[in-house]
């Protein structure tokens, strides 16, 4: 799939651009605080309609405005798309795919599939389990649209029954329904991300080899209270869970909190059997994480059937040579990439050579 035209409209600190991708790859360069990571952020919407870095809507339109557009024009099977947001202050955002309305999300995502790599994603590494959590819901919503709307439900079930455990008339009769609908709900969670971990174990083990050049193996694996068995012992797996739900009903009911369910669980990241959190440099750590967006960026392909675009938010600098160009060779010119950067010169030559070249300054671009 290929972003063709970008154009915002009072959308952070941009109030009227367009964008024109005419190479594969694209370098935004401009000094600190002048609307690179902006423009990434836009992008990002359009393939998630939801931003990393903004914990309110209100963050995203011009601080001066009461709504934004953000618009595209998308190729996807050689077929042309007009995509929009609209951002209203305090209102529900619109969503329009060839100028038609739609009422659902979940019809919306989809139009456009694209892998963000920014600093934050090392906090996939070094973090806390939240981010390894919210790394595999990203990725499933993009392989799995109606992942949202799962997740959405699992979430509505936990702040219930959690408001149920902290209630001063706790029924027992009342808790017992909820723990059916957290076990329905929270398995349908643990199944994808199992699955997802999965598939992504051998790509990521793959790329991590040719990055790094060196003979470390990488493993990636779902860490639950109540593992995930083979597809079809379903009742064995609720019974587990059920189990578990016991065991830990009395700390449930001191903390007044659940204990048990996806909400707790975690991706284990190893090299040579050793957790990479405490491995090494952070050069080490950011070709990690490289590895797994190589393979999320692929798993995508493989999926949709069309390589997603590639977003690196000031992160392509700060790879040697040497891993520059091994990423350089595993997208090619296959995969559409937007870059940012501060400076050119930490770039290896052809990726200078092969881009178009974006000065970003003051919400305002430049050839
Ligand atoms: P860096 O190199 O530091 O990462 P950047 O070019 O990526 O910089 P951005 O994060 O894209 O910077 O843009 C930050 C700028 O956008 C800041 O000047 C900030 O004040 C401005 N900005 C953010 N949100 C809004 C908003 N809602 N209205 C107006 N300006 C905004
Ligand atoms: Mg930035």
């Amino acid at each position: 799939m290929y972003l063709q035209q970008l154009q915002l409209q009072d959308f952070r600190n941009y109030r009227q651009q367009e964008v024109i991708f005419s190479a594969p790859k694209t370098i935004l360069v401009g000094d600190n605080a002048q609307g690179k990571s902006n423009l990434l952020e836009a992008v990002e919407l359009l393939s998630s309609l939801s931003s990393h870095r903004a914990s309110r809507e209100r963050e995203l339109i011009h601080r001066d405005r009461d709504q934004a557009w953000i618009r595209a024009t998308i190729r996807r099977w050689d077929v042309e798309r007009q995509v929009g947001i609209l951002l209203r202050n305090g209102g529900r955002k619109s969503l329009q795919v060839n100028g038609q309305t739609l009422n659902r999300h979940l019809d919306f995502l989809g139009q456009l599939n694209a892998v963000l790599f920014s600093s934050w994603d090392l906090e996939i590494v070094r973090g806390n389990p939240e981010y390894r959590r919210s790394w595999l819901d990203r990725v499933l919503i993009q392989l799995e649209p109606v992942y949202g709307q799962i997740r959405e439900d699992y979430a509505r079930t936990l702040r219930q029954r959690n408001a149920l455990l902290k209630s001063e008339s706790r029924d027992p009769e009342v808790l017992l329904v909820w723990n059916q609908a957290l076990i329905k709900t929270g398995m349908r969670v643990m199944r994808r991300r199992q699955r997802l971990i999965q598939r992504l174990q051998p790509l990521a083990q793959t790329w991590h080899h040719q990055i790094s050049g060196g003979q470390e193996e990488l493993t990636l694996s779902y860490q639950s209270q109540v593992p995930c068995p083979p597809t079809d012992a379903t009742d064995a797996w609720i019974a587990a869970f059920q189990e578990q739900l016991q065991r830990l009903a009395k700390a449930e009911s001191q903390r007044g909190t659940s204990l048990v369910g996806p909400h707790r669980d975690e991706v284990d990241l190893y090299l040579n059997g050793i957790p990479a959190r405490l491995y090494g440099s952070q050069g080490q750590q950011r070709t990690l994480v490289l590895a797994l967006k190589l393979a999320e960026l692929h798993l995508i392909e493989e999926v949709i059937g069309e390589p997603p675009l590639l977003l690196l938010d000031d992160v392509l600098a700060e790879l040697d040579l040497h891993r520059q160009n091994q990423l350089l060779d595993a997208i090619q010119n296959r995969i559409q990439t937007v870059v940012t950067a501060t400076h050119l010169n930490a770039f290896a030559a052809p990726w200078l050579g092969s881009a178009q070249i974006y000065h970003v300054h003051q919400g305002s671009l430049r050839l």
